[in-house]
Protein backbone atom coordinates (compact mmCIF):
# COMPACT_ATOMS: atom_id res chain seq x y z
CA UNK A 1 0.00 0.00 0.00
CA UNK A 2 1.01 3.59 -0.98
CA UNK A 3 2.19 5.39 1.52
CA UNK A 4 0.65 9.07 1.40
CA UNK A 5 1.49 11.83 3.27
CA UNK A 6 0.18 14.87 4.86
CA UNK A 7 -0.06 18.04 2.65
CA UNK A 8 0.63 19.98 5.80
CA UNK A 9 3.18 18.29 8.23
CA UNK A 10 4.39 15.86 5.56
CA UNK A 11 4.48 12.94 7.57
CA UNK A 12 3.44 9.61 6.41
CA UNK A 13 -0.49 8.79 7.49
CA UNK A 14 -2.39 6.12 7.78
CA UNK A 15 -6.02 5.25 8.78
CA UNK A 16 -8.00 8.79 9.79
CA UNK A 17 -6.42 10.84 7.20
CA UNK A 18 -8.60 12.59 4.90
CA UNK A 19 -7.59 12.23 1.12
CA UNK A 20 -9.52 14.53 -1.78
CA UNK A 21 -8.37 16.38 -4.84
CA UNK A 22 -7.86 19.96 -4.76
CA UNK A 23 -11.80 21.66 -4.52
CA UNK A 24 -9.74 24.52 -6.69
CA UNK A 25 -8.09 22.66 -9.61
CA UNK A 26 -9.29 19.09 -9.14
CA UNK A 27 -5.92 17.75 -10.02
CA UNK A 28 -3.59 17.76 -7.35
CA UNK A 29 -4.37 15.21 -4.48
CA UNK A 30 -4.71 16.79 -1.02
CA UNK A 31 -3.77 14.35 2.20
CA UNK A 32 -4.59 15.81 6.28
CA UNK A 33 -3.25 13.80 8.25
CA UNK A 34 -6.14 13.23 11.55
CA UNK A 35 -3.95 15.63 13.59
CA UNK A 36 -3.60 18.27 10.98
CA UNK A 37 -7.51 18.27 10.28
CA UNK A 38 -8.36 18.02 14.69
CA UNK A 39 -6.75 21.41 14.74
CA UNK A 40 -7.43 22.92 11.37
CA UNK A 41 -4.04 23.11 10.21
CA UNK A 42 -4.34 25.28 6.47
CA UNK A 43 -3.22 23.26 3.61
CA UNK A 44 -1.85 24.51 -0.33
CA UNK A 45 -1.85 22.73 -3.09
CA UNK A 46 1.20 22.75 -5.04
CA UNK A 47 -0.57 23.00 -8.15
CA UNK A 48 -2.64 26.13 -8.17
CA UNK A 49 -1.88 27.55 -4.56
CA UNK A 50 -5.41 27.12 -3.00
CA UNK A 51 -5.44 27.33 0.18
CA UNK A 52 -8.29 26.14 2.68
CA UNK A 53 -9.30 24.35 5.87
CA UNK A 54 -11.67 21.92 4.04
ZN1 LIG B 1 -0.55 16.54 9.13
ZN1 LIG C 1 -5.30 23.06 -6.72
Amino acid sequence: MELKKCTSCNRGVQEGATIFKCPKCGKEEIVRCKDCKRVGVKYNCKGCGFEGPN
